[in-house]
Protein backbone atom coordinates (compact mmCIF):
# COMPACT_ATOMS: atom_id res chain seq x y z
CA UNK A 1 0.00 0.00 0.00
CA UNK A 2 1.86 3.30 -1.51
CA UNK A 3 1.36 7.09 0.23
CA UNK A 4 -2.47 7.81 1.19
CA UNK A 5 -3.66 10.46 -1.53
CA UNK A 6 -5.22 13.47 0.60
CA UNK A 7 -9.29 13.10 0.10
CA UNK A 8 -9.63 16.89 -1.16
CA UNK A 9 -6.45 15.58 -4.38
CA UNK A 10 -8.78 12.84 -5.22
CA UNK A 11 -10.63 14.47 -7.73
CA UNK A 12 -7.21 15.29 -9.55
CA UNK A 13 -6.54 11.88 -9.82
CA UNK A 14 -7.90 9.45 -12.16
CA UNK A 15 -7.01 5.64 -11.49
CA UNK A 16 -9.07 2.60 -11.77
CA UNK A 17 -9.46 2.71 -8.37
CA UNK A 18 -10.98 6.61 -7.38
CA UNK A 19 -11.52 8.19 -10.39
CA UNK A 20 -13.71 11.34 -11.30
CA UNK A 21 -15.29 10.25 -14.22
CA UNK A 22 -14.91 6.87 -15.96
CA UNK A 23 -14.54 8.43 -19.16
CA UNK A 24 -11.84 10.99 -18.54
CA UNK A 25 -13.65 14.24 -18.27
CA UNK A 26 -14.63 16.28 -15.08
CA UNK A 27 -11.04 16.02 -13.69
CA UNK A 28 -10.70 18.87 -10.91
CA UNK A 29 -8.09 20.96 -12.85
CA UNK A 30 -7.43 24.96 -13.12
CA UNK A 31 -7.82 25.43 -10.00
CA UNK A 32 -5.66 26.59 -7.05
CA UNK A 33 -3.53 24.12 -5.43
CA UNK A 34 -4.86 22.17 -1.54
CA UNK A 35 -3.02 23.48 0.73
CA UNK A 36 -0.43 21.54 2.39
CA UNK A 37 -0.63 19.05 -0.06
CA UNK A 38 2.94 20.39 -1.14
CA UNK A 39 2.31 21.23 -4.61
CA UNK A 40 5.27 21.05 -8.06
CA UNK A 41 3.89 24.36 -9.12
CA UNK A 42 6.19 27.40 -9.57
CA UNK A 43 4.30 30.75 -8.30
CA UNK A 44 2.99 33.65 -10.49
CA UNK A 45 6.28 35.57 -10.24
CA UNK A 46 7.84 32.47 -11.54
CA UNK A 47 5.23 31.73 -14.17
CA UNK A 48 5.65 35.54 -15.66
CA UNK A 49 9.45 35.31 -15.73
CA UNK A 50 9.18 32.29 -17.68
CA UNK A 51 7.77 33.68 -20.58
CA UNK A 52 9.52 37.22 -20.38
CA UNK A 53 12.88 36.24 -19.37
CA UNK A 54 13.74 35.06 -22.96
CA UNK A 55 14.05 38.37 -24.43
CA UNK A 56 17.50 38.76 -25.22
CA UNK A 57 18.05 42.88 -24.76
CA UNK A 58 15.61 43.34 -22.39
CA UNK A 59 16.30 44.64 -18.61
CA UNK A 60 14.27 42.39 -15.43
CA UNK A 61 14.60 44.24 -12.54
CA UNK A 62 13.17 42.08 -9.61
CA UNK A 63 11.07 44.41 -7.14
CA UNK A 64 11.53 42.00 -3.75
CA UNK A 65 14.14 40.12 -1.37
CA UNK A 66 16.71 38.91 -3.13
CA UNK A 67 15.82 35.20 -3.09
CA UNK A 68 13.08 35.59 -5.61
CA UNK A 69 15.68 37.06 -7.87
CA UNK A 70 17.67 33.82 -8.26
CA UNK A 71 14.91 32.71 -10.59
CA UNK A 72 16.95 33.61 -13.65
CA UNK A 73 18.49 32.63 -16.98
CA UNK A 74 20.37 29.89 -14.92
CA UNK A 75 17.25 27.53 -14.50
CA UNK A 76 16.02 28.92 -17.83
CA UNK A 77 18.63 28.14 -20.22
CA UNK A 78 17.04 30.00 -23.52
CA UNK A 79 19.80 30.45 -26.21
CA UNK A 80 20.35 33.93 -28.07
CA UNK A 81 21.92 35.30 -31.44
CA UNK A 82 22.10 38.67 -30.02
CA UNK A 83 22.40 40.63 -26.95
CA UNK A 84 23.20 38.26 -23.96
CA UNK A 85 21.85 41.09 -21.12
CA UNK A 86 18.88 38.73 -20.12
CA UNK A 87 21.48 36.58 -18.74
CA UNK A 88 21.14 38.94 -15.62
CA UNK A 89 18.92 39.42 -12.91
CA UNK A 90 18.68 42.96 -11.35
CA UNK A 91 17.24 43.08 -8.23
CA UNK A 92 15.77 46.18 -5.54
CA UNK A 93 16.81 43.52 -2.90
CA UNK A 94 14.17 44.72 -0.33
CA UNK A 95 15.07 44.56 3.38
CA UNK A 96 13.42 44.99 6.72
CA UNK A 97 13.40 48.92 6.50
CA UNK A 98 11.68 49.03 2.90
CA UNK A 99 8.70 46.53 3.86
CA UNK A 100 8.30 49.30 7.23
CA UNK A 101 8.88 52.48 4.74
CA UNK A 102 7.91 51.09 1.08
CA UNK A 103 10.07 50.21 -1.48
CA UNK A 104 8.70 52.64 -4.13
CA UNK A 105 11.84 54.82 -4.09
CA UNK A 106 14.42 52.10 -4.24
CA UNK A 107 12.65 50.93 -7.35
CA UNK A 108 12.97 54.56 -9.19
CA UNK A 109 16.59 54.25 -7.94
CA UNK A 110 17.41 50.92 -9.45
CA UNK A 111 15.51 52.05 -12.70
CA UNK A 112 17.47 55.26 -12.83
CA UNK A 113 20.91 53.33 -12.13
CA UNK A 114 20.17 51.35 -14.77
CA UNK A 115 19.22 53.97 -17.04
CA UNK A 116 22.44 55.51 -16.58
CA UNK A 117 24.55 52.88 -16.83
CA UNK A 118 23.32 50.53 -19.52
CA UNK A 119 21.45 52.89 -22.07
CA UNK A 120 18.09 49.91 -22.12
CA UNK A 121 15.07 50.53 -24.72
CA UNK A 122 12.94 47.58 -22.47
CA UNK A 123 12.88 47.27 -18.86
CA UNK A 124 10.77 45.04 -16.79
CA UNK A 125 9.88 45.31 -13.52
CA UNK A 126 8.38 42.10 -11.46
CA UNK A 127 6.21 43.06 -8.42
CA UNK A 128 7.03 39.55 -5.88
CA UNK A 129 5.03 38.81 -2.58
CA UNK A 130 6.54 41.24 -0.49
CA UNK A 131 5.68 44.28 -2.99
CA UNK A 132 2.33 42.99 -2.85
CA UNK A 133 1.93 43.10 1.23
CA UNK A 134 3.14 46.78 1.33
CA UNK A 135 1.05 47.81 -1.84
CA UNK A 136 3.95 49.80 -4.11
CA UNK A 137 2.22 51.53 -6.67
CA UNK A 138 4.87 49.96 -9.05
CA UNK A 139 2.92 50.88 -12.10
CA UNK A 140 2.69 54.69 -11.24
CA UNK A 141 6.58 54.51 -10.63
CA UNK A 142 7.09 52.61 -14.35
CA UNK A 143 4.53 55.08 -15.86
CA UNK A 144 6.74 58.05 -14.61
CA UNK A 145 10.67 56.39 -15.79
CA UNK A 146 9.09 56.27 -19.24
CA UNK A 147 7.97 59.74 -19.16
CA UNK A 148 11.53 60.84 -18.15
CA UNK A 149 13.72 58.50 -19.92
CA UNK A 150 11.14 57.96 -23.35
CA UNK A 151 11.95 54.37 -23.24
CA UNK A 152 9.73 51.45 -22.21
CA UNK A 153 9.17 50.32 -18.65
CA UNK A 154 6.55 47.72 -17.81
CA UNK A 155 5.64 46.58 -14.66
CA UNK A 156 4.46 42.70 -14.09
CA UNK A 157 1.89 42.86 -11.15
CA UNK A 158 3.20 39.13 -10.15
CA UNK A 159 3.03 38.36 -6.26
CA UNK A 160 3.75 34.85 -6.02
CA UNK A 161 0.49 34.31 -3.47
CA UNK A 162 -2.06 36.13 -5.70
CA UNK A 163 -2.57 32.30 -7.70
CA UNK A 164 -0.86 29.28 -9.47
CA UNK A 165 2.16 29.95 -12.33
CA UNK A 166 -0.87 30.32 -15.14
CA UNK A 167 -1.77 33.48 -13.27
CA UNK A 168 1.55 34.57 -13.87
CA UNK A 169 1.67 33.43 -17.73
CA UNK A 170 -1.13 36.08 -17.82
CA UNK A 171 0.49 38.53 -16.01
CA UNK A 172 3.58 38.46 -18.95
CA UNK A 173 1.11 38.05 -21.87
CA UNK A 174 -0.62 41.74 -20.74
CA UNK A 175 2.73 43.08 -20.76
CA UNK A 176 3.76 41.96 -23.64
CA UNK A 177 0.28 43.37 -25.18
CA UNK A 178 1.14 46.59 -23.12
CA UNK A 179 4.69 46.62 -25.54
CA UNK A 180 3.57 46.09 -28.79
CA UNK A 181 0.31 47.60 -28.60
CA UNK A 182 1.23 51.11 -29.67
CA UNK A 183 2.47 49.67 -32.85
CA UNK A 184 -0.55 47.77 -34.13
CA UNK A 185 -2.10 51.21 -35.29
CA UNK A 186 0.14 51.95 -38.00
CA UNK A 187 -0.27 48.29 -39.86
CA UNK A 188 -1.68 47.91 -43.18
CA UNK A 189 -3.65 44.54 -42.65
CA UNK A 190 -4.06 43.98 -46.32
CA UNK A 191 -0.55 43.99 -46.66
CA UNK A 192 0.40 41.24 -43.58
CA UNK A 193 2.27 38.14 -44.16
CA UNK A 194 4.51 35.55 -42.18
CA UNK A 195 4.07 34.29 -38.58
CA UNK A 196 4.47 34.64 -35.23
CA UNK A 197 5.80 31.63 -33.28
CA UNK A 198 4.63 32.12 -29.49
CA UNK A 199 5.13 29.70 -26.42
CA UNK A 200 9.06 28.58 -27.60
CA UNK A 201 11.76 29.77 -25.72
CA UNK A 202 14.18 28.67 -27.68
CA UNK A 203 15.59 25.84 -25.25
CA UNK A 204 18.82 24.43 -26.50
CA UNK A 205 18.05 26.19 -29.78
CA UNK A 206 15.07 24.99 -30.76
CA UNK A 207 13.69 28.27 -31.97
CA UNK A 208 16.51 28.04 -34.41
CA UNK A 209 15.28 24.32 -35.48
CA UNK A 210 11.59 25.43 -36.02
CA UNK A 211 12.86 28.97 -38.02
CA UNK A 212 14.45 26.90 -40.14
CA UNK A 213 12.02 24.67 -41.60
CA UNK A 214 9.91 27.84 -42.09
CA UNK A 215 12.71 29.23 -44.32
CA UNK A 216 12.78 25.94 -46.12
CA UNK A 217 9.29 25.99 -46.76
CA UNK A 218 9.07 30.10 -47.39
CA UNK A 219 7.13 30.95 -44.51
CA UNK A 220 8.64 34.46 -43.19
CA UNK A 221 9.12 34.23 -39.43
CA UNK A 222 8.25 37.78 -38.13
CA UNK A 223 8.48 37.79 -34.42
CA UNK A 224 9.36 34.68 -31.84
CA UNK A 225 7.69 35.11 -28.52
CA UNK A 226 9.71 34.89 -26.70
CA UNK A 227 12.87 32.70 -27.54
CA UNK A 228 15.32 34.70 -29.00
CA UNK A 229 13.58 37.48 -29.11
CA UNK A 230 14.11 41.39 -29.13
CA UNK A 231 12.80 44.75 -28.63
CA UNK A 232 13.05 45.15 -32.26
CA UNK A 233 11.39 42.14 -33.39
CA UNK A 234 9.04 41.68 -31.09
CA UNK A 235 7.19 45.22 -32.05
CA UNK A 236 7.00 44.04 -35.55
CA UNK A 237 4.70 41.29 -34.58
CA UNK A 238 0.81 42.89 -35.56
CA UNK A 239 2.43 42.71 -38.81
CA UNK A 240 1.76 38.92 -39.30
CA UNK A 241 -0.76 37.15 -40.56
CA UNK A 242 -0.86 34.07 -38.98
CA UNK A 243 0.41 33.20 -34.66
CA UNK A 244 1.27 29.60 -34.12
CA UNK A 245 1.26 28.32 -30.57
CA UNK A 246 3.72 25.91 -29.47
CA UNK A 247 3.56 25.74 -25.51
CA UNK A 248 -0.77 26.80 -25.29
CA UNK A 249 -0.30 26.84 -21.60
CA UNK A 250 1.82 30.14 -21.46
CA UNK A 251 0.61 31.74 -24.57
CA UNK A 252 -2.79 30.74 -25.68
CA UNK A 253 -3.86 34.03 -23.60
CA UNK A 254 -1.86 35.90 -25.93
CA UNK A 255 -2.93 34.40 -28.83
CA UNK A 256 -6.34 35.30 -28.12
CA UNK A 257 -5.47 38.76 -27.69
CA UNK A 258 -3.78 39.45 -30.43
CA UNK A 259 -6.76 37.92 -32.32
CA UNK A 260 -9.49 39.85 -30.15
CA UNK A 261 -7.26 43.35 -30.65
CA UNK A 262 -5.28 42.89 -34.13
CA UNK A 263 -7.14 40.30 -36.21
CA UNK A 264 -4.58 37.90 -36.34
CA UNK A 265 -5.88 34.19 -36.35
CA UNK A 266 -4.02 31.73 -34.26
CA UNK A 267 -3.07 28.23 -34.67
CA UNK A 268 -1.70 25.45 -31.77
CA UNK A 269 0.86 23.49 -32.83
CA UNK A 270 3.45 21.29 -31.55
CA UNK A 271 6.68 20.39 -32.47
CA UNK A 272 7.47 17.45 -30.42
CA UNK A 273 7.51 13.83 -32.08
CA UNK A 274 6.84 13.35 -35.80
CA UNK A 275 3.66 13.26 -35.97
CA UNK A 276 2.89 16.24 -34.18
CA UNK A 277 5.71 17.99 -36.07
CA UNK A 278 4.85 16.92 -39.33
CA UNK A 279 0.70 17.75 -38.82
CA UNK A 280 2.02 21.37 -37.36
CA UNK A 281 3.87 22.24 -40.61
CA UNK A 282 1.17 21.04 -42.93
CA UNK A 283 -1.23 22.85 -41.39
CA UNK A 284 0.72 26.13 -40.97
CA UNK A 285 1.60 25.68 -45.09
CA UNK A 286 -2.17 24.82 -45.48
CA UNK A 287 -3.33 28.12 -43.67
CA UNK A 288 -1.25 30.74 -45.13
CA UNK A 289 1.03 29.00 -48.23
CA UNK A 290 0.29 29.51 -51.48
CA UNK A 291 0.44 26.18 -54.39
CA UNK A 292 4.13 26.35 -53.65
CA UNK A 293 4.54 26.45 -50.05
CA UNK A 294 2.13 23.87 -50.18
CA UNK A 295 4.18 21.36 -52.24
CA UNK A 296 7.29 22.47 -50.60
CA UNK A 297 6.24 21.32 -47.09
CA UNK A 298 5.01 17.98 -48.31
CA UNK A 299 8.13 16.81 -50.00
CA UNK A 300 10.12 18.04 -46.54
CA UNK A 301 7.97 16.52 -44.66
CA UNK A 302 7.63 13.11 -45.98
CA UNK A 303 11.18 13.12 -46.55
CA UNK A 304 11.94 14.18 -42.78
CA UNK A 305 9.67 12.16 -41.23
CA UNK A 306 10.56 8.83 -43.43
CA UNK A 307 13.98 9.97 -42.22
CA UNK A 308 12.89 9.71 -38.49
CA UNK A 309 10.34 6.57 -39.31
CA UNK A 310 13.53 4.53 -40.57
CA UNK A 311 15.79 6.17 -36.97
CA UNK A 312 12.94 4.93 -34.65
CA UNK A 313 12.66 1.64 -36.48
CA UNK A 314 16.59 1.25 -35.33
CA UNK A 315 15.81 1.86 -31.62
CA UNK A 316 12.39 0.26 -31.02
CA UNK A 317 13.23 -3.27 -30.20
CA UNK A 318 15.26 -1.39 -27.18
CA UNK A 319 12.28 0.07 -26.05
CA UNK A 320 9.42 -1.74 -26.91
CA UNK A 321 7.22 -2.39 -23.64
CA UNK A 322 8.68 -0.08 -21.17
CA UNK A 323 6.38 1.91 -19.45
CA UNK A 324 7.32 5.84 -19.07
CA UNK A 325 6.03 8.62 -16.63
CA UNK A 326 5.26 11.88 -17.14
CA UNK A 327 5.06 14.91 -15.49
CA UNK A 328 5.44 18.40 -17.28
CA UNK A 329 4.03 21.78 -17.07
CA UNK A 330 0.88 22.37 -19.87
CA UNK A 331 -1.51 19.55 -21.20
CA UNK A 332 -0.15 20.37 -25.03
CA UNK A 333 2.95 18.73 -24.24
CA UNK A 334 2.08 15.89 -22.06
CA UNK A 335 -0.19 15.54 -25.26
CA UNK A 336 2.59 15.42 -27.81
CA UNK A 337 5.32 13.17 -25.31
CA UNK A 338 2.44 10.43 -25.01
CA UNK A 339 2.31 10.60 -28.89
CA UNK A 340 6.31 9.97 -28.87
CA UNK A 341 6.23 7.41 -26.33
CA UNK A 342 3.80 5.48 -28.53
CA UNK A 343 6.18 6.10 -31.68
CA UNK A 344 8.50 4.48 -29.73
CA UNK A 345 6.77 1.37 -28.42
CA UNK A 346 6.34 2.91 -24.80
CA UNK A 347 3.45 3.01 -22.75
CA UNK A 348 2.82 5.64 -21.03
CA UNK A 349 1.44 5.07 -17.32
CA UNK A 350 1.44 7.84 -15.53
CA UNK A 351 0.71 11.51 -16.77
CA UNK A 352 0.18 14.45 -15.41
CA UNK A 353 0.31 18.19 -15.70
CA UNK A 354 0.87 21.11 -13.69
CA UNK A 355 -1.33 23.64 -15.22
CA UNK A 356 -3.32 21.34 -17.77
CA UNK A 357 -6.70 22.39 -18.78
CA UNK A 358 -10.20 19.77 -18.92
CA UNK A 359 -9.63 19.43 -22.59
CA UNK A 360 -6.18 18.90 -22.72
CA UNK A 361 -7.17 15.49 -19.96
CA UNK A 362 -9.82 14.36 -22.59
CA UNK A 363 -7.36 13.78 -25.06
CA UNK A 364 -4.95 12.59 -22.63
CA UNK A 365 -7.43 10.45 -21.50
CA UNK A 366 -8.29 8.98 -25.40
CA UNK A 367 -4.86 8.60 -26.03
CA UNK A 368 -3.65 6.03 -22.93
CA UNK A 369 -4.76 3.13 -21.91
CA UNK A 370 -7.28 1.99 -19.43
CA UNK A 371 -5.11 1.72 -16.02
CA UNK A 372 -3.06 4.39 -17.11
CA UNK A 373 -3.09 7.15 -13.76
CA UNK A 374 -3.81 10.69 -15.25
CA UNK A 375 -2.87 13.74 -12.69
CA UNK A 376 -3.40 17.33 -11.88
CA UNK A 377 -1.48 19.30 -9.98
CA UNK A 378 0.55 16.47 -8.68
CA UNK A 379 2.84 16.44 -5.19
CA UNK A 380 5.94 14.55 -4.97
CA UNK A 381 4.45 11.47 -2.53
CA UNK A 382 1.74 11.24 -4.90
CA UNK A 383 4.21 10.75 -8.03
CA UNK A 384 6.37 8.70 -6.05
CA UNK A 385 3.44 6.60 -5.36
CA UNK A 386 2.24 6.03 -8.77
CA UNK A 387 5.64 5.12 -10.50
CA UNK A 388 6.05 3.01 -8.32
CA UNK A 389 2.74 0.95 -8.47
CA UNK A 390 2.56 1.46 -12.20
CA UNK A 391 6.50 0.00 -12.02
CA UNK A 392 7.60 2.97 -14.18
CA UNK A 393 10.86 2.68 -16.09
CA UNK A 394 11.68 6.50 -16.83
CA UNK A 395 10.48 9.98 -15.81
CA UNK A 396 10.00 12.68 -18.64
CA UNK A 397 9.81 15.96 -16.18
CA UNK A 398 11.72 19.03 -15.26
CA UNK A 399 14.39 20.08 -12.12
CA UNK A 400 11.67 19.63 -9.43
CA UNK A 401 10.80 15.65 -10.40
CA UNK A 402 14.53 14.52 -11.29
CA UNK A 403 15.57 13.50 -7.48
CA UNK A 404 12.11 11.83 -6.96
CA UNK A 405 12.62 9.36 -9.77
CA UNK A 406 16.38 8.79 -8.76
CA UNK A 407 15.87 8.30 -5.49
CA UNK A 408 12.77 5.35 -6.70
CA UNK A 409 16.09 3.96 -8.92
CA UNK A 410 14.13 5.51 -11.94
CA UNK A 411 15.57 6.99 -15.25
CA UNK A 412 14.91 10.46 -16.07
CA UNK A 413 15.06 12.60 -18.73
CA UNK A 414 14.61 16.51 -18.42
CA UNK A 415 12.14 17.75 -20.49
CA UNK A 416 11.63 21.10 -19.08
CA UNK A 417 14.15 24.20 -19.05
CA UNK A 418 17.37 22.52 -18.28
CA UNK A 419 17.73 20.41 -21.19
CA UNK A 420 21.18 21.53 -22.95
CA UNK A 421 20.38 19.59 -26.32
CA UNK A 422 17.21 20.49 -28.95
CA UNK A 423 13.88 18.13 -28.39
CA UNK A 424 11.80 19.97 -31.07
CA UNK A 425 11.48 19.06 -35.00
CA UNK A 426 12.16 16.11 -36.31
CA UNK A 427 16.17 16.90 -34.80
CA UNK A 428 14.59 16.54 -31.11
CA UNK A 429 13.36 13.05 -32.29
CA UNK A 430 16.59 11.90 -32.50
CA UNK A 431 18.05 13.31 -29.72
CA UNK A 432 14.89 12.68 -27.18
CA UNK A 433 15.15 8.60 -28.70
CA UNK A 434 18.86 8.70 -27.48
CA UNK A 435 18.16 9.99 -24.57
CA UNK A 436 15.42 7.60 -23.25
CA UNK A 437 17.26 4.73 -24.82
CA UNK A 438 20.70 5.76 -22.37
CA UNK A 439 18.85 6.22 -19.73
CA UNK A 440 16.26 3.61 -19.68
CA UNK A 441 18.76 1.03 -20.44
CA UNK A 442 21.41 1.80 -18.28
CA UNK A 443 23.49 -0.75 -15.99
CA UNK A 444 22.66 1.65 -13.29
CA UNK A 445 19.39 0.84 -12.19
CA UNK A 446 20.24 -2.93 -11.92
CA UNK A 447 22.41 -2.05 -9.07
CA UNK A 448 20.42 0.55 -7.60
CA UNK A 449 16.94 -0.68 -6.88
CA UNK A 450 17.77 -3.56 -4.92
CA UNK A 451 20.52 -1.61 -3.11
CA UNK A 452 17.06 0.85 -2.63
CA UNK A 453 15.46 -2.61 -1.65
CA UNK A 454 12.81 -1.91 -4.01
S1 LIG B 1 6.49 32.90 -3.95
FE1 LIG B 1 6.81 35.12 -3.60
S2 LIG B 1 8.71 35.20 -2.41
FE2 LIG B 1 8.66 33.18 -3.39
S3 LIG B 1 9.76 33.46 -5.36
FE3 LIG B 1 7.56 33.77 -5.77
S4 LIG B 1 7.32 36.01 -5.60
FE4 LIG B 1 9.27 35.51 -4.58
Amino acid sequence: MGTEVLEERKKSILTKDFCCSGDGSGISCEKASVSGSVSQRACVYCGARVVLNPITDAYHIVHGPIGCASYTWDIRGSLTSGSTIFRNSFSTDLRERDVIFGGAKKLTAAIDEIVQQESPRLIFVYATCIVGVIGDDVEAVCREAEEKYGIRVIAVKAPGFSGTKTLGYKMACNALMQLIRPHAGQVDKTKRHGINILGDFNLAGEMWIIQNYFKHIGIDVISTFTGDASYDTLIKAPTAALNIVQCAGSSAYLANEMEEEFGIPFLKVSFFGVEDTTNSLLRVAYAIGDAKTIRLTEEFTSSESGKAELFLKKYRPHLEGRRAAIYVGGGFKAISLIRQFNEMGIRTVVVGTQTGKQEDYEVIRTLVDEDTVILDDANPAELERFMQEQHADILVGGVKERPLAYKLGIAFCDHNHERKHALGGYEGVRNFTQEINLSINSPVWECLRPAAGL
